[in-house]
C-alpha cells in the first residue's frame, strides 16, 4: 500500500483558513475598516456593490505601505502589529493576527494601491487565488486602497451560501456603524450602488452618535462618565422615555473594539431597573477603556466576545456609572451609591496597576496557554459568559422543528398525557387565571394555553396568506410614518413583499422613514407603531438561525407579536371560537416554535388519583 497523506497545496489551505476569518461581504468590510484605522486615517470611504459581493472597496489617507510590505500583508501571519508575546497584552490596534488580507486575497480578487508620505509613487499590485500577477508603481495620492472583486468566486459552495442582498447589506451596516461609532474624530462614508448611504463629518461622540442612530436622540442623551485607574467608562445612554420595542439600539465597545456580551447588557438593564417597561430596550453606545492586560481578545476570531479577568468589578462599574449618570440628570427615582463605594473598596480599582499585576498576568493560565501552543486558536474560551447567557436569556433557545408532543414530553409530569385524537366540543368550558380555557372532553379535560394555542392559530394563517389568498388590510384613515434606524429599515425593506400578504401596506418613505398605509384588518388600530418595532425585535431574535427562511421567520415572530397575552380575559364566545379554530389546525398540539398548545387530563387517571 502507498503512503496516503499528502500537504495541502497553498491556496487550499488559504481557502480553508479564510473561511473562519471572512464569512460574508460584511466581514471582509470589518476587516478593512479596522485596517484603515489602524493605518491612522481621518478620512475612510467605503464603496460596495451589489452587497459586497461584486464589490468591495476600501479608501483611506492613512500612513500607506512600502512596496515590500505591500506585497508582505498578504502573507498569512503577516502583520506589523505584534513582534513578540508579550506585544499581545498591549494591543492597542483593531487587528494583529495578520489574517485579514491573506484571508481575503484567498477568496477574492485583490487589487491594491498604496504609497507612504516619503514615497515619489505609490504601487499597485493585483492577486488572483493568493498569487501576485501584476505589480507596478502608480501615481496616487498618500494612503491605501483595498478593491476586493467577486467574494468567494473560487469557492462556488460558499458563494451559494450567501443571503439575499438586503440581508448581506444589513450585515455590512452593522459592521460599518460599529466602526464609525468609535472613532468619531474620523470622516467615514458609505456608499451602495452608487447612492450614498452614510456621509459621517468628524466631531464629538454625541453628534456622531445623532448622525448614524437618527436626530430623535438629539436632546435625549445622557452623558455617562467615570474614571478610576483600572478602567474608565464613557459614552451616552438614552433617557428612559427613548426605549423602544426593538433592541437595535445598543452598543458596547472595549478599548474601541465593538463586543456583544449579554452579561454588560444585563448590568444596563440592571441600572435602568424600574424606569422602564419590561419588554423595551434602552438605547446606549458604551465605551469601555481599561488596560489590554486585563483582557483577552483572543477568544474568538472574529472578536466580538472578550474575556474580562475580573468580570464582577466590570459589571459592578458599568452598573454604578450609569445609575450615576440617570441620578445626575435626576431622572432615576432613587439615589443609590451603595455600589460605587464597594467598587472603591475592590483591590483592582483601589490599587494602581503595578508591575506585580503585569507580573500576574503573564503567570496566569490565559499567557502559559498561548506560549506553550504557540498559536491563538487553541485558546478556549473559558468565560462564564456562556454561563450569564444562558440564565439571563432562556428564550434565545433555539425553537424545535415543528414536531407533534409526543407522550415521553409529558410522562414525566404525572398523570398527563395529550393524545391529539379528540376534538372537544366547546358546551362546557371556562378560563382560569386569564391564561387557561379548561374544556371538557368525553374522556376528561383539556386545559388550553390560550397564547399558544392563538399562536398555533395565527401562524397557520399566515402561512396560508403568504402562500395564496392575502389577508384583508385596513386602510389607515390618518397614515402615520414610522422612522427606524438604517440597520432596521434595510431589515424592514426585505420584509415588505411579505408583510403586504399579510396585511401591512408598508411604503418606504426615504430617510428610513415607512409610512403605514395599512394594516390587517382584525389588528387594533394605533398600536401598529409599537406592532411593527415589536415583530422586527422578535423577527431578530431568530435571526442568527439559519435554519429557518427569511418567510419562516417573519410568519413566526408576528404570530408571537400579534397573540392574545396571557392575562387577557376572554368572552364565552371568543374562547369557543378559539377552541375551534385550534382544532381546525393542521398541527394543533404546538406551537411552531415547539411548545405545547394544550394538555389532556383523563378522568381514568384523576379517578385513579382518587383511589377509586
Ligand atoms: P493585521 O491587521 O492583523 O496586522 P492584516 O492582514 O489585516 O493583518 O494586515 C496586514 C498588515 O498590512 C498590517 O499589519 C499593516 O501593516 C498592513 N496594512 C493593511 N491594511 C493597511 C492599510 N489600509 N494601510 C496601511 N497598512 C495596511
Ligand atoms: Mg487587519
Amino acid at each position: 500500500m502507498p503512503d496516503i497523506i499528502q500537504l495541502l497545496p497553498d491556496n487550499i489551505a488559504n481557502q480553508i483558513a479564510a473561511g473562519e476569518v471572512i464569512q460574508r461581504p460584511a466581514s471582509a468590510v470589518k476587516e478593512l475598516l479596522e485596517n484603515a484605522v489602524d493605518a491612522g486615517a481621518d478620512e475612510i470611504k467605503l464603496i460596495i456593490n451589489d452587497a459586497g459581493k461584486a464589490l468591495i472597496q476600501v479608501i483611506d489617507n492613512g500612513k500607506g505601505m512600502s512596496e515590500t510590505d505591500a506585497r508582505m500583508a498578504f502573507e498569512r501571519h503577516a502583520t506589523s502589529k505584534i513582534k513578540n508575546i508579550e506585544d499581545l497584552f498591549k494591543i492597542k490596534t483593531m487587528g494583529f493576527r495578520g489574517e485579514a488580507l491573506a484571508s481575503i486575497a484567498a477568496v477574492g480578487q485583490v487589487e491594491l494601491k498604496s504609497k507612504r508620505t516619503e514615497d515619489e509613487t505609490g504601487v499597485f499590485i493585483e492577486i488572483e487565488n493568493s498569487q501576485v500577477i501584476k505589480q507596478e508603481p502608480v501615481a496616487m495620492q498618500n494612503g491605501t486602497s483595498v478593491v476586493m472583486k467577486n467574494l468567494f468566486f473560487n469557492v462556488p459552495a460558499r458563494r451559494n451560501f450567501l443571503k439575499s442582498n438586503a440581508a448581506e447589506l444589513r450585515h455590512i451596516v452593522d459592521e460599518f456603524i460599529r466602526v464609525a461609532m468609535s472613532f468619531p474624530e474620523i470622516f467615514f462614508s458609505f456608499t451602495s450602488n452608487g447612492q450614498q448611504v452614510f456621509h459621517l463629518e468628524k466631531g464629538s461622540m454625541k453628534q456622531r452618535i445623532v448622525q448614524i442612530l437618527g436626530n430623535n436622540y438629539g436632546a435625549k442623551l445622557v452623558a455617562v462618565q467615570e474614571h478610576t485607574d483600572y478602567m474608565n467608562i464613557y459614552g451616552f445612554v438614552g433617557k428612559p422615555e427613548t426605549a423602544k420595542k426593538t433592541r437595535g439600539d445598543q452598543y458596547f465597545f472595549v478599548n474601541n473594539r465593538f463586543i456583544k456580551s449579554a452579561y454588560l447588557n444585563h448590568a444596563v438593564m440592571n441600572a435602568f431597573n424600574e424606569m422602564i417597561a419590561k419588554d423595551s430596550f434602552p438605547m446606549y453606545a458604551l465605551f469601555i477603556d481599561l488596560d489590554p492586560s486585563q483582557l483577552d481578545i483572543n477568544v474568538h476570531p472574529t472578536k466580538q466576545e472578550i474575556k474580562f479577568e475580573d468580570e464582577k468589578i466590570v459589571y459592578a462599574f458599568v452598573q454604578s456609572a450609569i445609575k450615576h449618570a440617570l441620578a445626575q440628570f435626576s431622572i432615576s427615582p432613587t439615589l443609590d451609591f451603595e455600589l460605587d463605594a464597594s467598587i472603591q473598596s475592590l483591590d483592582a480599582v483601589s490599587k494602581p496597576f503595578t508591575d506585580e499585576n503585569k507580573s500576574s498576568a503573564t503567570s496566569s493560565s490565559l499567557y502559559n496557554t498561548f506560549t506553550k501552543k504557540n498559536q491563538s486558536h487553541f485558546i478556549e474560551s473559558k468565560s462564564e459568559l456562556k454561563h450569564w447567557k444562558d440564565f439571563y436569556e432562556p428564550s434565545k433557545k433555539q425553537p424545535d422543528d415543528l414536531r407533534p408532543i409526543e407522550d415521553t414530553d409529558l410522562t414525566a409530569i404525572q398523570g398527563l398525557h395529550a393524545i391529539n385524537d379528540q376534538v372537544p366540543t366547546t358546551d362546557n368550558l371556562f378560563q382560569l387565571h386569564r391564561s387557561f380555557i379548561v374544556v371538557q372532553t368525553n374522556r376528561g379535560y383539556y386545559v388550553v394555553h390560550q397564547q399558544n394555542a392563538h399562536e398555533r392559530i395565527l401562524y397557520e394563517q399566515f402561512a396560508q396568506a403568504v402562500e395564496g389568498k392575502s389577508i384583508a388590510t385596513q386602510q389607515s384613515l390618518f397614515p402615520s410614518t414610522i422612522e427606524l434606524t438604517t440597520a432596521d429599515a434595510v431589515l424592514l425593506n426585505e420584509l415588505l413583499p411579505d408583510m403586504n400578504h399579510l396585511g401591512y401596506l408598508l411604503e418606504p418613505f426615504g430617510n428610513n422613514t415607512f409610512v403605514i398605509q395599512g394594516t390587517p384588518a382584525d389588528v387594533n388600530q394605533g398600536n401598529e407603531k409599537i406592532a411593527i418595532e415589536k415583530m422586527l425585535e422578535q423577527y431578530k431574535h431568530f435571526s442568527p438561525d439559519l435554519k429557518y427562511s427569511k418567510r419562516e421567520k417573519l410568519l413566526r415572530s408576528l404570530a408571537l407579536q400579534q397573540s392574545i397575552k396571557a392575562g387577557t380575559s376572554l368572552t364565552e364566545q371568543e374562547m369557543k371560537v378559539l377552541i375551534q379554530e385550534l382544532f381546525n389546525c393542521s398541527v394543533p398540539n404546538t406551537t411552531a416554535n415547539g411548545k405545547p398548545t394544550y394538555l389532556e387530563f383523563k378522568k381514568e387517571n384523576l379517578d385513579k388519583l382518587f383511589g377509586r
